[in-house]
């Protein structure tokens, strides 16, 4: 095949630079350099027997862009390769990727042990939504290995956690807890979004599905919302894709082709944050009115041993905690001069949130307490901007308090 058309020799071998800038690139016969946006709903077939192949499964191409669409293929192709994994479906958004990866798998009677950790929404589909399909959920404290196991029943389908979690960045031992997955023939849904796949890779510590938001750092630049569920191909054809095609979360061609030519930088862009977030964690800790500062490369993270085992860096969110509580930290963000309040994350610009009021408002104060989300915490997506101008700008907003 000409290398213009097609240039996808042996994708797979390649490094990880390589496969985020030319994986899953399929081009027109018009040779275009970039990635092309297939702005289309619809396929047109030759004569009605192709259409009846294509629906049957006989003949492999598309039929409508609720079941797939050549750019949609284009970002699925990336990230699959990417994290060497069988397969990859994309989705509307981070969320929908959750959901269909949880209720793909469970029906009335199944139930979910997950780490208490959680995302917000993710916490809801768990505690509120699933349950009203007969499906349960036990929490248990991530590190704790005997809640994990104490929490199985028979009918116990899913384990699912987050790790580093949001927003208090609690590192979790995919490996330890996927054993005892394994043990009782149970399925690891791991949420890698905090993380990124730069910065870990979980197929390899034993998750079955990782599920991602296309949102945070594969964007990374604040424009689209997208998802994606990343398994086996056996997972994916069977449970995930009839599942999905039917209730309609696919991501669009746009946010598809926004996503895949973001993934193109991911690796620089998740470098240099992570580089950056280490310098603004470094700085923070001793700051005067910085209780504590959370970030996976300090010394004084609580799984500091584990983070450095099962992370290649720290990550690009620093959370930390105003000795003065609410108040100190509204203070601090109202100073802030650089820096957005805003609860997105993975952004090329910095972004400061405080959970308890945003995106852990509606769990609860319980809730709250159990994931150690408290009154002085707040969570900085570390952008692109000069490190020190970033440390400039929250040394200064604490000082002025
Ligand atoms: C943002 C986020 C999600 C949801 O992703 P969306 O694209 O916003 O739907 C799920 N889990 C975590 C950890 C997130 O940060």
């Amino acid at each position: 095949m000409k290398k213009s058309v097609k240039n996808q020799v042996n994708p797979s071998k390649w490094g990880e630079a390589t496969r985020l800038v030319r994986g899953g690139l399929e081009r027109s016969h018009h040779g275009e350099t970039a990635e092309a946006l297939y702005l289309n709903s619809g396929f047109v077939y030759d004569d009605a027997e192709t259409a009846e192949d294509r629906f049957s499964g006989e003949a492999e191409g598309y039929v409508y862009a609720r079941y797939g669409n050549p750019t949609v293929t284009m970002f699925e192709e990336r990230l699959r390769l990417l994290e060497g994994a069988e397969a990859c479906y994309a989705t509307a958004s981070g969320m929908a990727a959750v959901w269909g990866a949880l209720a793909c798998q469970t029906e009335a009677g199944d139930h979910i042990v997950a780490s208490k950790a959680l995302f917000g929404s993710c916490y809801q589909i768990l505690t509120a939504i699933l349950p009203k399909f007969g499906i349960t959920s036990t929490l248990v404290d991530g590190n704790d290995l005997d809640a994990w196991r104490a929490a199985i029943r028979p009918e116990t389908k899913v384990f699912f956690l987050e790790t580093p979690s949001n927003p208090g960045l609690q590192v979790f031992d995919i490996a330890a807890v996927a054993d005892i997955a394994k043990a009782n023939g149970i399925c690891v849904v791991v949420d890698n979004i905090f993380a990124t796949p730069i910065v870990q890779k979980t197929l390899p510590l034993g998750a079955d599905v990782i599920v991602y938001s296309g949102t945070k750092h594969m964007d990374g630049q604040g424009r689209v919302l997208g998802g994606a569920v990343v398994s086996t191909v056996e997972f994916k054809d069977e449970k995930l894709k009839p599942f999905l095609r039917h209730t309609g979360p696919s991501l669009s061609p746009f946010n598809a082709w926004v996503l895949v030519k973001g993934m193109e930088t991911l690796k620089l862009r998740v470098g240099a944050q992570c580089e950056s977030a280490l310098n603004i964690a470094s700085a923070l800790e001793g700051t005067q009115g910085v209780a504590s500062v959370t970030y996976p490369w300090l010394d004084s993270h609580p799984q500091a041993d584990l983070c450095r085992r099962q992370m290649t860096a720290g990550g690009t969110m620093v959370t930390f905690e105003l000795a003065g509580g609410k108040q100190a930290a509204f203070d601090m963000l109202r100073r802030l001069e650089i820096i957005d309040i805003s609860n997105n994350l993975g952004d090329a610009k910095s972004l400061i949130t405080h959970p308890a009021t945003t995106t852990h408002r509606n769990i609860g104060q319980e809730a709250r307490d159990a994931m150690g989300v408290t009154d002085g915490m707040v969570r900085l997506s570390v952008g692109l901007e000069d490190a020190e101008d970033l440390i400039g700008d929250l040394t200064g907003a604490l000082r002025s308090s």
